[in-house]
């Protein structure tokens, strides 16, 4: 079994002109004329045109994501025939670095390449979501081992997969990728009449599709080569007739306008209820997108990675977000082995470590530590990211009650008045703003500073008040925070951001389906602009009936059920409680 949570070494690729060759499976991921292969052995075979300009709804799978040329070109062909959706679900166990994808777009020259690059995840283990063209393409990549992947996928599907690209390294090389226990994985995520086409013409593999329930011929690819393969499964291939109910969001903060957003790229009509956009936590004019890592390879630390690496994908280009980088320095403890834990969490193009004299350099003020640098991070004006995520056609703000058939609670705290079990509680805090000194990016450890975009002054925060604080102890505490930080005392602040975060009695977002058409998001704590924009695609994912873009094993962590279950065994430690009394976030 895999660990939860693992960062992979890039492909070592080697190029001969526009022929990659992979030197850990020596073997080329395509011959010269990449397009004209893709073309020849994996879309005319599977009469993908013809298919995609019929349906409103398509699911890929890809067995061997390699450099996203099949994909890319898949993509490009699908926005070009059909006026649908594309879901492409692909698996790769040995992840492209960024210089040889950015050679292989160079080479195809498609959009959808360069989108891919634009778009490249962080190279660690688990599903990864990109969604392009406002949504109408949709790739969930899982970096890992195939079977595994296969595995986490099954039973959480609905929507069967209608072709699938087998473009594995050659049977001799990579043995694992066209076994019996592979095909049969595809043959049950797939739909009647779904098509397998591969360039592999193996004895081994025509078996094992046979074995799996296709009907396999050969393809002729003279005068290339002799044969490809396409394979059938039993039953008339139809397009697929996509039910979507209207959806009523109730909360207008980051979870909910995430959730919003999600739904409405893929096509449902969205209403979305609150008194005002941004009314609660999210109305923070600089929260720090970040993915406060944790070192110990748990579910939690997939969740974080993973929510980060989805989020600044997904708030790139938005309004509101500014992508600046950031700075985490050991924390209040001053202990740098907190730093050494969590840098392998993260492959070294997302996470950095900096000496005290880089670390100045990049935040623009003195910093007498080394840190980590996290060049991806950046900044949320909240107000301004939840308006430019709810304005899209499909979308409506609504003051009056929630009346779509399907529900989606983003209420924060308040969940507990219709969901009382739920073990979440409002904590209150504060960031306070103090001029000077210039500060380039944010810089995180004992609390966090983060630039306001003039950069002449800096939010410093953030409390959590476990306990009634008298009038003025948030803002000295801040700061305190400012004063160790810059080593001198801020004047009276500027401005204050007052929130109450929903934090849970484990840390952890509550995330899924309550009952049959009620969805929850919700107890984001202090993570919101990360775990919650996952939240929303995971939501939507759930109600469109598409696999969640996270591992089984994270989405259990998250969800609903679980309160219920230990309150079994233990009173909910929240009830009848105002506040949190205890650290929980
Ligand atoms: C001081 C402070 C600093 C922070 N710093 C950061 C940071 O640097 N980085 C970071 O990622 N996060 C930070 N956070 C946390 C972040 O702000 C939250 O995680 C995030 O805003 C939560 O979003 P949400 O949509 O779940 O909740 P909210 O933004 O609170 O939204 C809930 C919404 O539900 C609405 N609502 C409730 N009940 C109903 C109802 N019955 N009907 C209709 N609407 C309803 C409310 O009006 C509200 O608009 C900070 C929070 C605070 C307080």
């Amino acid at each position: 079994m895999e660990p939860l949570h693992r960062v992979l070494a890039p492909a070592v690729i080697r190029w001969d002109g526009d022929r990659p060759y992979s030197v850990g499976f020596g073997d080329v991921y395509h011959g010269t004329d990449g397009t004209e292969e893709a073309e020849r052995v994996f879309l005319e075979p599977a009469r993908f045109d013809e298919r995609v300009a019929a349906a409103e709804s398509f699911t890929v799978g890809e067995l061997g994501f390699g450099l996203g040329r099949n994909f890319a070109l898949a993509a490009e062909r699908f926005l070009a025939r059909s006026t649908g959706r594309l879901h492409y679900l692909a698996f790769e166990q040995a992840p492209v670095g960024r210089d040889d994808l950015e050679r292989a777009a160079r080479a195809s020259g498609w959009a959808m390449h360069r989108c891919l690059v634009d778009a490249l995840p962080p190279a660690i283990t688990g599903w990864h979501r990109r969604r392009f063209a406002g949504g109408r393409v949709l790739l969930s990549l899982y970096l890992g081992d195939v079977v595994a992947g296969l595995e986490d996928l099954s039973g959480r599907q609905r929507s069967g997969v209608d072709a699938w690209f087998f473009d594995g390294f050659a049977p001799r090389c990579n043995p694992e990728m066209w076994s019996a226990a592979v095909c049969d994985a595809a043959a049950a995520l797939s739909r009647p009449g779904a098509t397998v086409t591969t360039y592999s013409s193996a004895g081994v593999v025509k078996r094992a599709l046979r074995q799996a329930g296709f009907t396999v011929r050969r393809v002729d690819q003279r005068p290339r080569k002799w044969h490809a393969l396409v394979g059938v499964l039993p039953g008339s291939w139809s397009p697929r007739t996509v039910i979507r109910p209207p959806v009523s969001v109730v909360g207008a903060g980051f979870a909910g306008c995430a959730a919003a957003r999600a739904l409405a790229e893929r096509g449902f009509e969205v209403s979305v209820h609150d008194t005002s956009v941004a009314a609660g936590a999210s109305a923070i004019p600089a929260a720090v997108v970040h993915p406060r890592l944790l070192g110990d390879g748990s579910g939690a630390a997939s969740l974080r990675a993973h929510g980060y690496g989805f989020a600044v994908h997904a708030l790139a280009g938005h309004t509101g977000f500014r992508s600046t980088g950031a700075l985490q320095l050991s924390g209040p403890d001053g202990d740098p082995s907190r730093l050494e834990r969590i840098l392998p969490v993260l492959p070294p193009d997302w996470i950095a470590p900096v000496s005290a004299r880089e670390a100045t350099e990049l935040a623009g003020v003195e910093v007498s530590a080394e840190g980590l640098h996290f060049p991806h991070a950046g900044l949320v004006d909240g107000p301004a990211v939840c308006h430019a995520l709810l304005d899209h056609p499909r979308i409506q703000l609504q003051r009056g009650p929630p009346a779509g058939q399907v529900t989606v609670l983003a209420s924060a705290s308040r969940i507990t008045e219709r969901f009382p079990e739920l073990e979440v509680a409002p904590l209150e805090g504060q960031a306070d703003l103090f001029r000077g000194p210039c500060l380039r990016v944010p810089v995180l450890g004992d609390g966090y500073a983060a630039p306001s975009v003039s950069a002449e002054e800096c939010w410093v925060g953030a409390t959590y008040e476990y306990r009634r604080w008298e009038l003025g102890q948030a803002t000295a505490a801040n700061a305190d925070r400012y004063r160790r930080l810059f080593a001198r005392s801020p004047a009276a602040p500027v401005g204050v951001f007052r929130g109450t975060r929903a934090v849970t009695s484990d840390r952890l977002p509550v995330i899924g389906r309550t009952d049959a058409d009620t969805y929850v998001t919700a107890g984001h704590g202090s993570s919101g602009t990360t775990t919650a924009m996952l939240a929303g695609e995971w939501i939507a994912s759930l109600i469109a009936g598409e696999s969640p873009p996270v591992t089984r094993d994270v989405e259990t962590l998250c969800r609903v059920e679980r309160f219920r279950e230990r309150q079994l065994r233990r009173p909910n430690p929240f009830a009848r409680r105002e506040r949190v009394s205890r650290r929980t976030s």
